[in-house]
Parts: C-alpha cells; structure tokens; sequence
C-alpha cells in the first residue's frame, strides 16, 4: 500500500515568506512522525538558495491526517535545513525550539487569532464592483447575505482544522466586509506555531477550491477600513496563577529597547497597521491597560477581576511569523519572570 504526504514548508520570500507544498509518495502504511524521510527541493525557486547550489532539505517536524484527500493521505510540515544538516537562515522554527527549551519550566501557551481577508480578483470578497460597501459597523460578527462574505469558505475550513486535529478554538466574522478571524490554541509555543502554519495553508487550499484568494495582508484596504492582526494571547504558570506575574509581564515588555525589538518583527507592513485608529496602539508607543483596546497590550477585564490569567499583544500584524511573535514573548517575558 502507499499513501499520499504533501511536504509544507515556509519558504524565503521577503519581507513575508510564502507557504510551499510538493507531495510525495511512501510505500507502506505510516508509522509516526519518526519515521518520516527528510526530502529535498530547489531552494533557489524559492529563495532559499542560489541556482549553483540550490538543494535543500526538508525535515518533518509535524504532522496530521489530511482532511482535504482523506483516508490515509498527510500533512507534513517541515522546516528547512541547509544540506550540512543545519538550519537554514529562513528556519524561524529552530531558534523558537531552542527558547521555549530554556524555559519550558514556566509552562507558556499560547492563542493566536488569525485575521485575513478573502479576495476575489482585485477585491475584498463582498466589495462591490465599483466603489465601497456600506461602512464598518454591522458586519463583525454579522448574520445575513447583506453583511457576510465566504461563509461557505470559512465552514469548510473550520471544518478541515479540525479533521486535520489542530488546535483550533473557534472563529469569527471581522469588521470588514469579506474578513475573518479563526482562533488556534491555548497551547505550548512550538504547537500553536505549528498549528497556525498548517491552518494558514488549509485555509488557502480550503479557499483555491472555491476560486476564492485568502490573504494575511495587515492592511488589505487602505483608508477608514480595520486592518488584519494576530493577537497573541500569552501566559505563563506563575500568571495562570497570579496577577503580579501578569503586571511583570506587561512591563517587561516596555522596557529599553523592547517596544521597538518586538514591534520589527511583528510583521512588515506594521506602521500602515498601528496608526492609533481601528482598534490599535501607535506602533511606536508602548502602553498597556485593562480591557483597553486601543492599548499595545491588554489585560482581559476578566483577567483583572480573578486575579489571575493571561495578557493580550494587540500588535502582531496578520502576517506575523509565530514562531517569531512567540520566541520573542516567551524570551522577554519569562526572562522577566525569572529574576
Ligand atoms: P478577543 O477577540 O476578545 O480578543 P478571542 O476569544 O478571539 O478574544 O481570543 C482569546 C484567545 O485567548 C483565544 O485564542 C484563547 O486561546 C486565548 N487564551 C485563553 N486563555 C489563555 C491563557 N491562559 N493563556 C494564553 N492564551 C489564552
Ligand atoms: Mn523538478
Ligand atoms: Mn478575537
Ligand atoms: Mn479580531
Ligand atoms: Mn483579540
């Protein structure tokens, strides 16, 4: 018997990488991650490589069932190595695994919530062919033809998380005609990465057969129109467990250097995003608040009242890297929470 494996893998493209995919076939029945081989491609397609060198190679780090061909077909998701067997510079995977390691001991997990926006040809699903729908207001979490674009889409990729058994937690209709927002954890740094690539790249094949694009573009329309974020939802042990952690946190983060180190690697594009307006912190302002939406970060007024819980990073763009936002959150934040 053989089955069908299709190998993911994020390639060099700048400032934003692209997701990739080729499939290979593998005789007998699967028997773990373990056992999967490491394959090879051309790196200099892809911006990983120079023509005259162009191998490299692609280690399976995670893997699901398929939900898109079924029964006994994969997901591979890999990372990218150089052929010396060492991370390639574009593996973003490498670093975070080494810093969740440092401090697994405080036990970080995280949710992510995804916004994108649908396109089809030039315009946001559900923008008319000439000018702009009504404005923002009615539409997130909205019911009804008048209000919903790509419903259809977003239940059959709900649907395929959760044949895939990512991590998924819920999803919801945004502010602007034609966006959406899927949710994926609480989980540990390297799952909820993991698990969001593979979201990311079931949501573009989800959307291909509906002749439908997704794009993760932070400001998809320019002017009076909610750009697309990734909120991340973070908190260690020591804050599930008490507010102090969670005051530690929020001013770990606004210390020296900080703002500026987390909000470049936020995603590029950031500054068009974090202007201030739509729900957003300028991007070169630190502040954080209770239930303060208009803060960089936010302690659920839940969070405030039990004493207890997690903080939310409002800045992450749509087109953040996680294995990057959570690398950085977990190495400023438990470093604070160390001393
Ligand atoms: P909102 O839209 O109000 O900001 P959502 O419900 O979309 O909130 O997202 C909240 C996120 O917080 C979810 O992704 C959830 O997984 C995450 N979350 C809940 N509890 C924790 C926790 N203790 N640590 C980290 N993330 C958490
Ligand atoms: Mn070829
Ligand atoms: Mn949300
Ligand atoms: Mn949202
Ligand atoms: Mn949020």
């Amino acid at each position: 018997m053989t089955f069908k494996a299709e190998y993911i893998w994020i390639d060099g493209t700048e400032p934003t990488a692209k997701l990739r995919s080729k499939t290979k076939i593998i005789t007998g029945a699967f028997g773990g991650l373990g056992t999967l081989p490491v394959w090879g491609f051309d790196g200099s397609s892809t911006n990983q490589a120079e023509g005259h060198a162009s191998d490299r190679v692609l280690r399976p780090v995670f893997s699901c069932p398929d939900p898109i061909r079924g029964g006994d077909d994969i997901l591979v998701l890999c990372d990218v190595l150089d052929t010396d067997m060492t991370p390639h510079r574009s593996n973003t995977r490498a670093p975070l695994a080494e810093v969740a390691e440092r401090f697994a001991a405080q036990e970080p997990i995280f949710g992510i919530e995804q916004e994108y926006t649908f396109f089809e040809g030039s315009r946001p699903l559900g923008f008319p062919e000439n000018g702009f729908p009504a404005p923002q207001g009615g539409y997130y979490c909205g019911v009804g033809a008048d209000e919903i674009f790509g419903r259809d889409v977003v239940e059959a990729h709900l649907d395929n998380c959760l044949k895939a058994g990512l991590a998924i937690s819920g999803i919801n209709a945004e502010v602007m005609p034609g966006q959406w927002e899927f949710q994926v954890g609480p989980v540990s740094p390297l799952e909820v990465s993991d698990h969001l690539w593979v979201a990311r790249w079931l949501l573009y094949r989800t959307a291909e057969d509906f002749g439908v694009s997704a794009t993760l573009d932070p400001k998809p329309v320019k002017g009076d129109w909610n750009g697309a974020g990734a909120h991340t939802n973070f908190s260690t042990k020591a804050m599930r467990e008490g507010y102090d952690a969670i005051i530690t946190a929020c001013e770990s983060l606004g210390e020296g250097s900080k703002p500026l180190d987390h909000v470049k690697n936020y995603g590029a594009g950031i500054d068009e995003r974090l202007t201030g307006l739509h729900e957003t912190a300028p991007w070169d302002k630190y502040t954080y608040g209770v239930s303060d939406r208009g803060a960089s970060v936010r302690i659920p007024w839940q969070v405030e009242k039990d004493r207890k819980g997690y903080i939310e990073d409002r800045r992450p763009n749509a087109n953040v890297d996680p294995y990057v936002v959570t690398r950085l959150l977990v190495d400023t934040c438990c470093s604070a929470l160390e001393k």
